[in-house]
């Protein structure tokens, strides 16, 4: 799939150039004129980068940088800022909106190009992490699930976090992104302390974590496991709610619970459907 760029800049010809430019290196290209339009572009389709010019009729660029950064959905869209020279930079650093780069106008297209094939690689170095834990995610952790199916000889123990929607609607996304981080450390020490250096710990979903070891450490990762994330659980809470859901069964307090599961090469069932026999093999334990 070629790698999308939205354009947002109003000076009819600098738009055309741009984008025939990287039509012919392969992109897939879009234009926005006006600030409003780039804004409800991304409410559908999210470009691989945007390429933003400062000065548009109506939403100017820094605001619409502040507003894409301030969403969830669009805040990890790397932004190439187009500047005049006048401008002064240092505006766009006391933004602190993580804009990735920028290019001073008039540019030179050489220039450009390169700016935007650095961005797009650092982009998708980090799209290979996790954006809140930075544990490896995605197209790391397939190529790794791949590659054990040819090994012999290694375990794989899994940790899914259930709970998480309602404990955000009652806490905020910040505390359970919070959990998440933690259960992240709580993983990989838990998993390097038992499984050694050759371990390897990831993500397959936003709530799924797991470690890759030798079969022999994996009873002793799930026990450790077990014991370092009841002990963590209390601290997710306020103490009061903690304290309530201690004494009695049954209060409106979300709570959090955790499944986990083990496969290993020799009870590894099916061929090619490691990621659905890891979810299969889940059973609650808190
Ligand atoms: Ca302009």
């Amino acid at each position: 799939m070629p790698q999308q760029i939205l354009i947002v800049e109003d000076e009819p010809n600098t738009a055309e150039m741009l984008a025939s430019y990287f039509q012919i290196q392969g992109y897939e290209v879009t234009v926005c004129g006006w600030g409003k339009e780039a804004l409800d572009f991304v409410q559908h389709t999210l470009p691989d980068l945007i390429i933003l010019d400062i000065r548009l009729p109506d939403i100017d660029g820094y605001e619409i940088c502040r507003r894409l950064r301030s969403h969830r959905r669009t805040s990890q869209v790397p932004i190439l800022f187009l500047t005049e020279k006048r401008e002064r930079i240092d505006r766009l650093a006391g933004l602190e909106l993580g804009a990735v780069d920028y290019v001073t106008k008039p540019f030179d297209i050489q220039e450009l190009r390169l700016r935007v094939r650095n961005v797009l690689r650092r982009a998708q170095m980090q799209s290979v992490m996790h954006p809140i834990t930075e544990l490896p995610f995605a197209s790391l952790v397939e190529d790794h699930l791949n590659q054990l199916l040819g090994e012999k000889g290694w375990a794989m123990t899994a940790l899914a976090i259930d709970g998480l929607e309602a404990f955000a609607d009652a806490y905020g996304f910040v505390a359970r992104d919070d959990v998440l981080r933690a259960v992240a450390l709580i993983v990989r020490h838990v998993a390097e302390e038992e499984g050694g250096k050759e371990t390897f710990v990831g993500q397959l979903d936003d709530a799924t974590f797991f470690a890759v070891t030798g079969p022999q450490e994996a009873g002793r990762i799930q026990e450790r496991l077990t014991t370092r994330l009841q002990e963590a659980l209390a601290l997710f809470y306020p103490r009061e709610d903690w304290e309530a859901m201690q004494k009695a069964k049954k209060t409106s307090i979300p709570r959090l619970s955790v499944r986990m599961g083990t496969l290993s090469a020799g009870s590894y069932p099916s061929a090619g459907k490691l990621r659905e026999s890891v979810y299969r093999s889940l059973r609650p334990v808190i």
